[in-house]
């Protein structure tokens, strides 16, 4: 588990950054690259590196990360329009930073976008 990343300095206050929801256990901020009209990270105050190096013993945590980015989506407005969320996993999986975290995703340009499809 790496000792410092990106989001841990941003969790810790030594790279700003437009956080919109903090708890206990997550801090969510604005994507600085938004993909959407509305694009939030939603990530563990602990550094866990990825979904892939979690344990069975972070069950809590992933299950509060679903749950604080359907707070998030509530309190921006975007509930009944609806959402997407992402977790990008590992560098095969398109995951850049080594910090796990939750894509929350919305706005009109995801309208008629479903999931990629192959073929
Ligand atoms: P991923 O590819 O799943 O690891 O996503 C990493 C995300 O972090 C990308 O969407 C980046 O735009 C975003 N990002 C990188 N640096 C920052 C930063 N300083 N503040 C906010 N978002 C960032």
């Amino acid at each position: 588990m790496p000792e410092t990343t990106l989001f841990s300095r941003i969790i810790a206050g030594e790279i700003p950054a437009d956080i919109v929801y903090r708890d206990e256990q997550v801090t969510a901020f604005k994507d600085i690259h938004p993909k959407a009209e509305v694009h939030i990270l939603v990530v563990p105050n602990r550094p866990i590196v990825s979904v892939a190096a979690s344990t069975d013993d972070d069950e809590q945590l992933m299950g509060h990360l679903i749950v604080a980015a359907r707070r998030i989506a509530e309190q921006l407005g975007v509930s009944a329009a609806g959402y997407r969320l992402v977790i990008n996993v590992g560098r095969g999986g398109g995951q850049e930073v080594p910090h796990l975290h939750l894509h929350l995703l919305a706005g009109p340009s995801l309208r008629g976008v479903g999931f990629p499809r192959h073929g």
